[in-house]
């Protein structure tokens, strides 16, 4: 583990929903605290770090404190709408006090997919690391009505990691990892430390039921694996309430999945 960390410079970090936000629904300000505070371990050990973060959707509801019941695309739309400012609000408030500045960047599927568009994102990307700037980035879910229903931040950390030619890719999510079946479900399941065929892997996992918060579970962490296993980047799983877990993971202390990545 010390090795894929010493040989990573370009780090990706996905937050999910259930990470970001407490118990109680709201933005979890501690976690926060505790993520820019290694991220400023990191940046002083000369990696580059973006983030790509979950959480607006939830971050809206406990802003407003309505329609978390409304089925309606639009009112969907609207909370992510609100709760994507609370949520930039709480990262920024809490990078700066590490003196990280942060930026926005709102992605569509398109953005990626075309080449125009996706070039100036790369550019602007790279403009804010070169910078030292840490963008933060997240689907645009006001336009992005398929988003919402299947809630890709996962697939979008992965098209990210192509972009940018990450060389790692960290899952902070609410489970110490891939295991055989969902610990949720199955109190033997046991946990997949290390994968070095994700393809071979897939056929031995069980994902079963998604959790409450994130919408995409399992499942789409694999697509992601999948997707990112030619570019050979490393992926890591963990569990994100966990104080300091990248830095344990990095000291190969910590608890979590690793996902070989194989340059072809
Ligand atoms: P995130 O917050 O990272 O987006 P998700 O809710 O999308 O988290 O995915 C993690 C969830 O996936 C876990 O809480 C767990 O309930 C579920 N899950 C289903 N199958 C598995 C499995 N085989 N191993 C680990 N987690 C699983």
């Amino acid at each position: 583990m010390e090795e894929i960390f010493k040989n990573s410079k370009k780090i990706i970090i996905k937050i999910g929903s259930s990470t970001i936000t407490g118990e109680d629904g709201k933005i979890d300000y501690e976690f926060l605290e505790n993520l820019a505070s290694e991220v400023k371990t990191l940046v002083g050990l000369e990696k580059q770090v973006v983030i790509v973060s979950s959480g607006a959707r939830i971050a809206g509801v406990s802003t407003i404190e309505k329609w978390s019941k409304k089925e309606d695309m639009s009112y969907k739309q609207a909370l992510c709408a609100i709760g994507q400012v609370e949520l930039m609000d709480g990262y920024r408030k809490i990078f700066i006090k590490q003196g990280l500045h942060i930026a926005q960047i709102l992605l569509t599927k398109a953005d990626l997919e075309n080449e125009k568009r996706s070039l100036n994102v790369k550019n602007t990307l790279f403009t804010l690391i070169n910078e030292n700037v840490i963008p933060i980035i997240n689907e645009n879910d006001t336009v992005c009505v398929d988003e919402i229903k299947i809630g890709d931040n996962d697939m979008l950390s992965a098209r990210t990691c192509i972009l940018w030619g990450a060389d790692l890719l960290i899952f902070l999510s609410d489970i110490d990892g891939i295991f055989d079946k969902n610990p949720k479900e199955f109190k033997d399941a046991k946990l997949l430390k290390y994968i070095e065929d994700i393809f071979e892997c897939e056929k031995n996992v069980s994902c079963g039921q998604k959790s409450s918060f994130g919408t995409g579970g399992i499942k789409t962490k694999i697509q992601a694996a999948k997707l990112l296993h030619p570019y050979g980047t490393n992926i890591i799983i963990t569990k994100g309430k966990t104080p300091k877990s990248i830095i344990q993971i990095l000291e190969g202390k910590g608890v979590c999945t690793l996902i070989k990545g194989e340059k072809l």
